[in-house]
């Protein structure tokens, strides 16, 4: 009797298997069929997003080599603008200084504002009928990009590429411009990708004519790809705008298209429908058979599994790992599960998250503790909903801390999902009835790079470490860990925590560095640095905190306090009748209140008696929004009596455009021109020495002093000499002293 129970019991087993296996099959093959189509529509979105991102590169480094082209031209610019020259000057200028003339540019023509132009070759024609020479003359653009134009030199199809030209008063007196030869332009561009020229890129300006081609027989033909409307390409999550046509030969393409930003051209991508069509094709059989066969084998396992745990048991396993209050893994069993999702795909990588919400223990304190775990509900809610479609698993640990763990394809795709899903969710639940705002700290598993060992406790310490980056920063709602992020915030915290104290135990000094006049040969002034001598991080140059302080603020105290040790020099020296030059202080670009910097700057001057003209101020240029400030900041420095430098000019992205804003009375050039020279000799190139001679000779023009530092070798300082350069800072007269060693210098040297 016994036996047969157990064998009835074992065949209606076997039944209710075999029944469910059946179910399963035919449950899988509808799921493969739909799965298979996913598939398909995954690689043909991915396919579409690439072609996508290909043109948006492409388009990125046309407006990038656009800008080249603009600073091409300076070398002509720079000996032209903010001065009044004859005309016969002008004209003997662009024939003598032809050879300056660089690739892909074949002339150079200046214009007067009547139209007038004489070109590189010599000749005489009019331009006022163009629309390049309108547009630049009534001010409304600095640099203009043209279509396709016929050259008035050899009726050729060119483009031109123009700019104004000011004269002292800033207003515009004239044209200069740079013309290129279409098939120049399409090499230049074609570089872009490589030396072939590749077919699939070209260019037309707004007359739809191109301008690159890989075939160059079309340069400068009206060839309208756009045959038919504009076609949508839609994939899960977007939408492309794109152009069907027949390319020029004869093939039927998708073409996307992005504007340039600088140019009136058009940049496209062609891509054959045929490539589409047979990405389709291409989802074969075998695929289809592999599919089905995992599919299946998946599927027996998951049976067993079922076949083989009892529900109790499970629900008992169920229970002690689950939170209470938002029904996720505790973090322990998470731990656990991670680690064994490590195991199962050691090849495979994964990204972490740890989550928290900002100000946690406030929300609980104000509201009482139910709505904290309400909001802690939601919060949980949020991040099921963003990561349920994805491989990976959600947990809460103490308090408010939420986990996340996904396997994912790459670093940059997670990226990109976290910051589409995570992040904007973060606007919905500001709109919540008790808005919050979380913050997350992210570690990958990447393997090539990490051991195999690596757990997921490590992963959550690093992913939570990344997150303590950001605890202070209310700005910035996530950050990633890497090594680098280890070692800096180690040192960044440790200068941060000892930057007060190092102010008050005056770890600061001040070095002073001469600037010797090309003339006398002597010693005119000085600029004051400001270094560390920390007893934990032994002595520091500026570069290795004053970054920190711009971003932590405290540079504009440390400002003041090298403000206040100069001025305390300057007394030392006055009260004893040691000589005294002006010395210069360096301004960060932190302080931007121009009333508040110019009054505190004078209180502490007169504090200790100092006439202005014993102290120059170095501003730096570094973006257009510091234009308003440091042009108010100079003028109000300036009807006090100081005067005004810009430091490093001509290592910003517009230096010669702040020349007509901002009112400095010397202009500090920056080293880096002087990098280019010969090794052996260390004499400079002769681009390098025209282009400083032209810049110096701008400065003189424009009534400005003019000074070069990191004049490090003889022939420098001879060359700067010649041109007539006023003054020079370097380690070729004296590297930054201290006090005592400057005065000195300063005494030898008067
Ligand atoms: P900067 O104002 O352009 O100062 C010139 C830098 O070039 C100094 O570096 C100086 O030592 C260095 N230098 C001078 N001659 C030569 C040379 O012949 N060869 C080479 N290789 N270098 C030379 P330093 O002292 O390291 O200062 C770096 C930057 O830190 C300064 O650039 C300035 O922007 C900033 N800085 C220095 N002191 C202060 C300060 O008190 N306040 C603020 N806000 N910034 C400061
Ligand atoms: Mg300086
Ligand atoms: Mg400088």
């Amino acid at each position: 009797m016994k036996k047969k129970f157990y064998i009835n019991s074992n065949l209606e087993r076997l039944f209710s298997f075999a029944a469910t296996l059946v179910l399963i099959l035919m449950v899988n093959i509808v799921l493969t069929q739909t799965l298979l189509k996913k598939i398909q529509a995954n690689a043909e979105a991915s396919f579409i997003q690439r072609c996508d991102d290909t043109v948006d590169d492409y388009a990125l480094a046309v407006d990038a080599r656009l800008k080249q082209l603009e600073s091409k031209i300076d070398i002509f610019y720079a000996k032209l603008a903010y001065k009044t020259l004859s005309i016969e000057t002008i004209k003997k200028f662009l024939l003598d200084e032809k050879k300056q003339i660089v690739y892909p540019f074949n002339m150079v023509v200046y214009s007067d504002k009547n139209g007038v132009s004489w070109n590189s070759e010599g000749e005489e024609f009019d331009i006022k009928d163009r629309l390049y020479f309108q547009k630049i003359m009534s001010g409304e653009s600095t640099f203009y990009v043209t279509n396709v134009l016929e050259s008035k030199h050899d009726g050729k199809p060119c483009l031109i590429f123009a700019r104004p030209v000011y004269n002292e008063e800033k207003e515009i007196t004239g044209v200069l411009f740079a013309s290129c030869p279409i098939e120049r332009a399409a090499e230049y561009f074609a570089k872009i990708t490589g030396n072939n020229r590749n077919k699939r890129f070209a260019i037309r300006d707004s007359n739809k004519r191109l301008i690159l081609h890989y075939n160059s027989k079309w340069l400068n033909w009206v060839y309208s790809p756009w045959k038919y409307d504009d076609k949508i390409l839609v994939t899960d999550d977007e939408e492309f705008k794109v152009k069907e046509s027949i390319s020029t030969e004869g093939d039927l393409v998708y073409v996307f298209y992005r504007y340039s930003e600088i140019s009136p051209w058009t940049i496209s991508y062609a891509v054959p429908v045929e490539d589409f069509v047979q990405l389709k094709k291409s989802q074969s059989a075998y695929q289809n058979f592999v599919l089905e066969v995992i599919i299946i084998s998946l599927s027996l396992i998951f049976l067993l599994e079922i076949w083989f745990h009892s529900i109790l048991e499970k629900h008992q396993i169920l229970s002690t790992h689950i939170d209470s209050i938002t029904h996720l893994m505790v973090r322990s069993h998470f731990e656990k599960e991670a680690n064994k999702m490590l195991r199962k795909h050691p090849r495979s990588k994964f990204m972490m998250l740890e989550a928290d919400i900002r100000g946690f223990k406030f929300i609980n304190q104000q509201h009482g503790e139910n709505v904290g775990n309400q909001v802690l509900l939601q919060f949980s809610k949020l991040l099921y909903e963003v990561s349920k479609n994805y491989e990976g698993i959600l947990s809460r640990g103490y308090a408010d801390h939420f986990y996340i763990f996904f396997k994912i394809s790459s670093v940059l795709k997670a990226m990109h999902f976290f910051k589409n899903n995570f992040n904007k969710q973060v606007d919905q639940i500001k709109s919540l009835e008790i808005p919050f705002t979380p913050k997350f700290g992210i570690s990958f598993f990447i393997p090539k790079k990490m051991p195999a060992s690596t757990t997921a406790q490590v992963l959550i310490t690093r992913a939570n470490f990344a997150k303590d980056t950001i605890k202070e920063n209310a700005l910035q709602d996530f950050a990633i860990y890497d090594e680098k992020l280890l070692k800096r915030s180690s040192e960044n915290n440790f200068i941060e925590t000892h930057m007060e104290s190092a102010l008050k135990n005056n770890e600061f000094f001040v070095m002073y560095q001469p600037k010797v006049d090309l003339k006398t040969d002597k010693v005119v002034g000085a600029e004051a640095l400001v270094r560390w001598q920390s007893p934990e991080l032994g002595y520091m140059p500026p570069n290795s905190f004053i970054p920190l302080f711009e971003k932590n603020n405290f540079v504009v105290k440390l400002d003041f306090y090298v403000y206040e040790e100069v001025f305390k020099f300057l007394r030392k020296s006055l009260d004893k009748g040691d000589p005294a030059v002006p010395i210069s202080v360096n301004m960060s670009r932190n302080h931007d209140k121009p009333e508040r910097f110019v009054h505190d700057f004078i209180v502490l001057l007169k504090k200790y008696q100092i006439p202005p003209d014993l102290v120059e101020v170095e501003l730096l240029e570094r973006s257009s929004m510091d234009k308003n400030i440091l042009r108010e900041i100079t003028i109000m420095l300036q009807k006090e009596g100081f005067r005004v430098a810009m430091d490093d000019f001509g290592s910003g992205e517009s230096s010669l455009n702040m020349l007509s804003t901002i009112p400095v009375n010397i202009l500090k050039f920056d080293r880096s021109f002087l990098f280019a020279n010969d090794a052996k000799t260390g004499k400079l190139d002769e681009t390098s020495e025209t282009f400083i001679e032209t810049l110096v000779d701008l400065g003189k023009n424009l009534k400005k002093e003019t000074i070069f530092e990191g004049v490090e070798t003889e022939e420098q300082r001879d060359f700067l000499r010649k041109i007539k350069c006023d003054q020079v800072q370097g380690f070729f007269y004296s590297k930054p002293l201290r006090e005592e060693e400057y005065m000195e210098f300063l005494k030898n040297h008067r």
